[in-house]
């Protein structure tokens, strides 16, 4: 059987080869010379992968002009070219833990010193590789990578972006020739405001950042060009294979440091990793804060830190360095259409339009719906019915329309008209002056009620378990409940005639609610849904004021004379609690059994005494000011920077290097709540 199959075997493999050449062939050149891929990237990567498991399989198929042996795509000849120094190669790639350890199997049988030499993990930047030489730390030209060996001549494009420096700061030894090499890139923010122009001056929009950013630099007009907000990063420095240059850096931390000394800049995200395992750990965290970066990344670019190890390691086929890898991620970005574009009316009356969408996978997950965030921003990037947008879903952030595509226009796309009315309850909603925000007034809205009803049941405010949306839903619905006062009269025949209650459910959940009136006044004050009262403000003034009485006897004026409350908080708590319905709900609810006060803490405690500590990062609740306060109240110190001598180092979102140095050192890391668990386990062993 085997015998006969081969033969057949081979010329349908041959036919795959040459049809996989031509389609690669074909959205190379969209993807490099056009900036206007037809195909996604990793469409673009899975067929690569299969030609190049073909030649493997087949060493007779494989051809020197493979796309498997090639960078880039020939440069256009309506530039001028030039030739790099050196070729500018492209990266292998990891889709998984797996195949970054099989990378460094097969370096370890070239060296076996990279197992231990430590890696620099990098950003992987998704815009256009670009070389720019300096002649006695002098800029005289700049080109793209073209296909590897000779690039475009973009020097005029290059003078237009601002932060790369036309003369370098000698504030390192400069070699007399270099080429500084990093990515171009457009930045999200700028990206939506370019696309939000040309929707006002009738121009196509963009259909991502990588393909505005390479077709900016690609202009023939630099003009141009200086109107597209670009960015940069170096990451590379080749100096003259002629005339070696010993350049002052042994490690790439070290080029690093380098290209930041002669002011390139440089991203301050990159991490030191020990090994491998530090690596793939390091690959998750950077999935995590994906989302809240400025800019598209489609991974990490894991390097061996030594120099010295490169040219050993050395190249393969004459395209990818074995000393580096791209660890890819799942792409972020996906195209779909806008079928409708619904409004959700929260606990507050805010209008939140969200967009329903065509399911589309992305990031292996699959995407229905994407925020909107307000009407201002419906109306700047023009999004209308039936478009074709450009969708982001990156780490923990809500997905999110980028734009539309309005080139894919059909003319059967309608525009969204802004709503005068409340879509759920019909109040003509209203608009304060200074908010993007527009919201119903009408407190007795069902919309508002229930989401309501949803947050004072939720984990941060009264926590009552087991009392979920559908139940709220029917408890609304049945007339069981109008408000959150009625929650506590619920008895267990009330829940019996629920969908999905049985007896002991249902005394579960009346439990549960009875359980909740033992919260203390703060999680109260926060779960009543005052507009501007979050769960930390809600604790300040509960400290403060300590019994509800307290409160509602206070004025607006003693609320803002207290140290972390703010006017626009302290007015709107003022309006809520003048307001006769909400006093005579808080009587009810204290008729209900609820306990109305704050439990003091012991001012004595110092449950942190001898700790040091430094805070990096967005916390949840705290602000940077709140966070040294509360540690420095329970007796701690707080330095600005990580050494050998910090204790702990609490994190927040995007927390930048001081995180990488806390785990270099081997420094314990604390989120807020372990900082709370933290003073509050050791105040109790204290006692
Ligand atoms: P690559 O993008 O996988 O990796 C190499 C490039 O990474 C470098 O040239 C550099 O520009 C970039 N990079 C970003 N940050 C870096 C850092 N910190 N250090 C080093 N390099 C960094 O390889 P490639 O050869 O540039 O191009 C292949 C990519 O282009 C693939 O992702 C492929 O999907 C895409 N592509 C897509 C199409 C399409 O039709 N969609 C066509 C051709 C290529």
């Amino acid at each position: 059987m085997q015998g006969s199959a081969g033969p057949v075997d081979l010329s349908a493999a041959a036919r795959r080869a040459a049809e996989l050449r031509q389609i690669l062939d074909q959205a190379s050149h969209e993807y490099y010379v056009l900036d206007a891929p037809t195909l996604s990237d990793a469409e673009y990567d899975a067929l690569l992968r299969e030609l190049r498991t073909l030649e493997a399989e087949h060493p007779e198929l494989a051809t020197p002009d493979s796309p498997t042996r090639r960078v880039g795509a020939e440069p256009s000849s309506q530039f001028a070219k030039v030739r790099h120094l050196e070729p500018m190669l492209s990266l292998d790639n990891a889709f998984d833990v797996d195949e970054l350890r099989a990378w460094e199997d097969r370096n370890a049988r070239i060296s076996s010193e990279v197992r231990t030499a430590g890696y620099v993990a990098e950003l992987k930047i998704d815009g256009a590789a670009v070389a720019l030489r300096y002649e006695n730390g002098v800029l005289v030209r700049a080109a793209t990578r073209g296909n590897g060996v000779v690039g475009e001549d973009i020097t005029r494009n290059i003078r237009t972006i601002g932060e790369i420096p036309s003369r370098l700061r000698p504030d390192a030894p400069i070699p007399d020739l270099l080429e500084i090499r990093g990515e171009v890139y457009m930045p999200f923010s700028g990206f939506a405001e370019l696309n939000e122009r040309r929707v006002a001056a009738g121009e196509p929009t963009f259909a991502n950042p990588r393909n505005a950013a390479a077709g900016a630099l690609r202009q023939l007009d630099p003009r141009i060009t200086a109107e597209r907000p670009l960015r940069f990063f170096g990451y590379a420095v080749q100096t003259d294979p002629t005339r070696p240059a010993r350049l002052p850096a042994q490690t790439q931390d070290d080029v690093l440091a380098l290209l930041a000394a002669w002011g390139i800049p440089v991203n301050p995200r990159f991490f030191i990793a020990h090994d491998l395992e530090a690596v793939a750990a390091y690959t998750t965290e950077v999935e995590r804060f994906r989302g809240e970066l400025d800019y598209a990344i489609d991974g990490v670019v894991v390097k061996v830190r030594p120099l010295h190890l490169w040219p050993e390691l050395g190249i393969v086929g004459g395209r990818d360095p074995r000393w580096a890898i791209a660890y890819k991620f799942a792409p972020d970005l996906a195209t779909t259409r806008l079928l409708s574009i619904e409004i959700n009316v929260g606990r507050t009356g805010a209008l939140n339009p969200y967009a329903v969408l065509e399911p589309v996978e992305i990031g292996g997950a699959t995407v229905r719906l994407a925020t909107l965030h307000n009407f201002d921003d419906i109306a700047r990037k023009d999004l209308r019915i039936g478009d074709t947008v450009l969708v982001k879903r990156a780490g923990e952030v809500i997905p999110q329309v980028v734009a539309p595509l309005t080139e894919q226009r059909t003319g059967a796309e309608r525009p969204f008209p802004v709503p005068e009315v409340c879509p759920v309850c019909g109040t003509p909603v209203e608009r304060p002056a200074d908010e993007v925000m527009m919201y119903c007034p009408n407190g007795s809205c069902p919309s508002r009620i229930y989401w309501g009803i949803v947050h004072f049941a939720s984990r941060g405010a009264m926590d009552i378990r087991g009392l979920g949306e559908r139940t709220i839903q029917q408890l609304l619905e049945r007339g069981l409940v109008r408000d959150v006062a009625d929650l506590y009269q619920l008895r267990v025949d009330d829940l019996l005639g629920l969908d999905g209650f049985a007896e002991l459910s249902a005394k579960n959940l009346v439990d549960a609610i009875a359980a909740s009136t033992a919260q203390p006044l703060s999680r109260l004050l926060f779960a009543l849904g005052i507009r501007h009262v979050g769960a930390h403000a809600a604790k300040i003034l509960a400290e403060r004021f300590e019994r509800m009485d307290a409160l509602l006897a206070a004025s607006e004026a003693d609320f803002a004379a207290v140290h972390g409350i703010g006017a626009t908080t302290a007015a709107a708590l003022a309006a809520y609690l003048g307001e006769p319905r909400n006093r005579e709900l808080i009587a009810r609810l204290a008729a209900a059994g609820l306990t109305l006060v704050e439990p003091v803490q012991r001012a004595e405690s110092r449950p942190l005494d001898g700790l040091t500590f430094v805070v990096t990062g967005t916390l949840p609740t705290l602000s940077r000011k709140e966070a040294t306060d509360f540690i420095e109240r329970h007796g701690g110190r707080v330095t600005g920077s990580v050494t050998r001598q910090t204790d702990y180092l609490v994190v927040g979102e995007s927390p930048g290097s001081k995180l990488d140095k806390a785990r270099e050192l081997g420094i314990p890391v604390l989120d807020e709540a372990g900082l709370f668990a933290l003073a509050q386990t050791r105040a109790a062993t204290d006692t």
